[in-house]
């Protein structure tokens, strides 16, 4: 019998995930059809509930309802946890079993796509946020040098901070935009949703150090505002969240089918497309 999976958000008609898990179907022989729905703003947990008793055995979550799944959830992962918010539900034995992805994602995207190891390096996670509270664990997990979490309203990220460092031996700080002048990281990541709006972050100079790698978690066609801003402030590689979409959902399959397709192909198809 064909397995079901959904994607809910608001909107939702712009996902890619729908192709995405098709593809990966395909890749590996598995029976499944998986579509896009939209959830009413007030109506979550209720499309969700009536996608699991007509047949669904699991869903991911979009925008904006990742902290409302986890709320919905009878059990969670400990990265779910960790994240406050689920972007993968599976049912099991009629349990809503919550799990987020994201974090993984996005590691995966660093080390195994653009061949970035985590560890001993100096990170800073810009955005205080859900996608930023997601990466968290997953990156100290990698065991960096240090992490520093940067927003625009500093008590969030001092409050990350404060939350993550009582579990991690390795330096973990919070704070403003301002006070990162003086510091140099190899990595930087945004997870504030600036580009979105087309802003540029206010970043002192002299963040990017020599060889530094400039990650945003949006992608387009072309550089993210946030990438305009790091190659002209001297970041030696750039990337996008195009990669981590697509791990994301790849650590899903593998939740739900228990095998991990192969991702290199259809990323490169989706980048192609991207630049039309
Ligand atoms: P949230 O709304 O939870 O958080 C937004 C964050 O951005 C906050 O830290 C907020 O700061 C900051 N912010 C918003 N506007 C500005 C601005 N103009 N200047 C500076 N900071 C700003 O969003 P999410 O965490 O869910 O998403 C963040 C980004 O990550 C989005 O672009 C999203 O598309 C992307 N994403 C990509 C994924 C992928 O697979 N590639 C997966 C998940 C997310 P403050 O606290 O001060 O309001």
């Amino acid at each position: 019998m064909t397995a079901r999976y959904a994607v809910f958000g608001n909107p939702i008609a712009h996902s890619k995930s729908p192709r995405i898990h098709a593809a990966f179907a395909a890749q590996t022989g598995q029976d499944l059809h998986y579509e896009a729905r939209l959830a009413p703003l007030d109506g979550f947990a209720a499309a969700v509930r009536q996608f699991m008793a007509e047949g669904g055995q699991g869903a991911n979550v979009t925008v904006p309802f990742k902290e409302e799944a986890f709320r919905l959830c009878d059990a969670l992962s400990p990265r779910a946890r960790a994240a406050g918010a689920v972007n993968t539900l599976s049912l099991a034995d009629g349990r809503i079993c919550g799990d987020n992805t994201d974090g993984a994602g996005l590691v995966q995207d660093l080390e195994a796509n653009l061949g970035c190891p985590l560890a001993g390096r100096r990170i800073l996670l810009l955005g205080a946020g859900g996608a930023a509270r997601g990466a968290i664990l997953p990156l100290l997990e990698r065991r960096p040098a240090s992490l520093q979490i940067a927003n625009r309203s500093p008590a969030k990220a001092q409050a990350l901070a404060a939350e993550f460092s009582a579990g991690a031996d390795l330096p973990v700080g919070g704070g403003s935009f301002e006070a990162l002048a003086g510091r140099q990281f190899d990595l930087l990541i945004n997870a504030t949703s600036a580009s979105l709006g087309g802003a540029a972050l206010p970043l002192p100079a002299g963040l990017f150090a020599p060889g530094s790698l400039a990650y945003d978690m949006m992608y387009g066609q072309g550089d993210t505002p946030f990438l305009a801003q790091a190659r002209a402030a001297g970041a030696a590689r750039l990337a996008d969240g195009l990669g981590m979409l697509v791990e994301q959902a790849a650590e899903a399959f593998q939740v739900w089918r228990g095998q991990r397709p192969e991702t290199g192909a259809l990323l490169a198809r989706l980048r192609a497309e991207l630049q039309g």
